[in-house]
């Protein structure tokens, strides 16, 4: 559920008319409801009150924007970070350095540094080396990293290829054969506290049968580990779960997912940690954008073609990601178009065939379902400029970051004086 409705034939934003933020911002633009965060945010709390402290920890990665941190913070959230970049922005929104878990394949030295600099909760070793690493550089500093083991169960998590990461081949995590060798190594060295294992399989799961399998994996491991002498008080259960995009697809509730973990979980006697993401930003978002022109098709549907593009929303380029597109102000008739962006490449296609309301040059429409993993991953190709975000309150709204101009980006450039 979300708060981006119409109200008198124009869609709003909770209580702020979408034409007003275009005209005062400009277009492209993200538009994040509040409302739609904090809702959000309680479900997947109060999906999980069954478990004893658990914490939950935004994937920052899914929309890193300081004002969805803060709201995110406010509603007792911590922060799940994958670069040094998210763990300073996490920190600027407010989150408790304990309140971190650090993930992620590549960490450098100099953020593995960081994280022990800023005093986090856990970092989330994903490989023998990494854990070697960390371990000598807390011990050189007189210091304990508190630390997990991810273990890459082996289970097809039935998504896009691109977002799956629980598989044997994917390069996250110690695989299980080798988890409890690889366990018992770094457990003994000085400078870190191992304390259990991570898993996080993949993004936009719509079913709950590899996630159970996968918790079921670590649930084995974590007796195997304790029979094998080791304390383990904690475990990191990851994100993934699923939104809809489009109508017929129909994920499992927050309700569902917390009944299963309560099942999977059973007698653990661990804190365990989850790492939400799309599903508390998916449809907390939308990208407002207006038609530049309307152009004859070859043979076939015409051209909408709309003022944002794929440097904008890579989705639908990078996974042929649906998002549903609908105008601000809808007339009540429909068309048949392909939705494309202006950038000089076949891929900056948003839909093909898509029967939409009917829309002409000049026309507001949104792009649904663009909170998570939209302005995020934005880059200025084409020397187009990066987008900008607004926030809804209510009747309140702000712009939360500014639209960085083509010019701008120019200016960071430097011509040598030997050219
Ligand atoms: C991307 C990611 C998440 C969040 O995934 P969602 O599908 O957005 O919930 C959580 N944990 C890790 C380690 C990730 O890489």
């Amino acid at each position: 559920m979300d708060h981006f409705y119409l109200v008198d034939g124009v869609m709003h934003a909770e209580s702020v008319p979408l034409p007003t933020i275009a005209e005062a911002v400009g277009t492209p633009v993200y538009v994040y409801s509040r409302a739609t965060l904090e809702r959000h945010a309680q479900v997947f709390k109060a999906a999980l009150s069954g478990l004893d402290n658990p914490l939950v920890a935004f994937a920052v990665k899914s929309n890193p924007n300081l004002a969805v941190l803060k709201v995110l913070q406010q509603q007792g959230f911590g922060a799940d970070v994958v670069s040094g970049g998210e763990l300073v922005r996490a920190l600027a929104a407010g989150m408790a350095p304990n309140d971190i878990v650090f993930s992620g394949v590549g960490k450098t030295r100099a953020e593995l540094e960081l994280g022990l600099d800023k005093g986090i909760g856990q970092f989330n070793i994903e490989s023998r080396e990494e854990g070697q690493e960390l371990a000598a550089l807390a011990a050189s500093r007189g210091e304990i990293a508190q630390a997990v083991l991810r273990v890459n169960p082996d289970v097809d998590a039935k998504t896009h290829e691109k977002i799956s990461t629980g598989k044997a081949e994917n390069k996250f995590g110690v695989p299980l054969i080798r988890a409890r060798e690889v366990y018992a190594e770094l457990a003994g060295l000085p400078g870190m506290n191992l304390r259990g294992v991570a898993i996080h399989i993949g993004s936009q799961l719509l079913d709950l049968e590899p996630l159970e399998t996968a918790f079921a994996k670590v649930g084995k491991l974590i007796a195997d580990l304790r029979a094998a002498g080791h304390t383990i008080t904690h475990v990191d259960l990851g994100g993934g779960l699923g939104v809809p995009y489009r109508a017929d697809e129909n994920p499992p509730s927050p309700a569902e997912y917390g009944a299963m973990v309560e099942r999977a979980t059973k007698g653990w006697d661990v804190r365990l940690a989850f790492e939400p993401g799309r599903v508390i930003a998916g449809n907390a978002g939308i990208l407002l954008t207006r038609v530049v022109r309307v152009k004859r098709g070859g043979n076939g549907a015409p051209f909408v073609i709309v003022d944002a593009a794929m440097n904008d929303l890579a989705r639908p380029a990078l996974y042929g990601a649906w998002h549903d597109f609908e105008a601000v102000q809808p007339n009540g008739q429909r068309m048949t178009a392909n939705i494309v962006g202006p950038i000089c490449e076949t891929g900056d296609t948003f839909a093909k065939d898509r029967e939409c309301d009917a829309l002409v040059s000049g026309d507001l429409a949104v792009f649904r379902t663009a909170g998570a993993y939209g302005a995020t991953m934005a880059s200025s190709y084409n020397s187009r400029g990066f987008v900008a975000e607004v926030m809804v309150d209510g009747d309140k709204w702000a712009v939360v970051a500014d639209r960085i101009a083509a010019s701008a980006i120019m200016d960071a450039e430097r011509v040598p004086d030997w050219l």
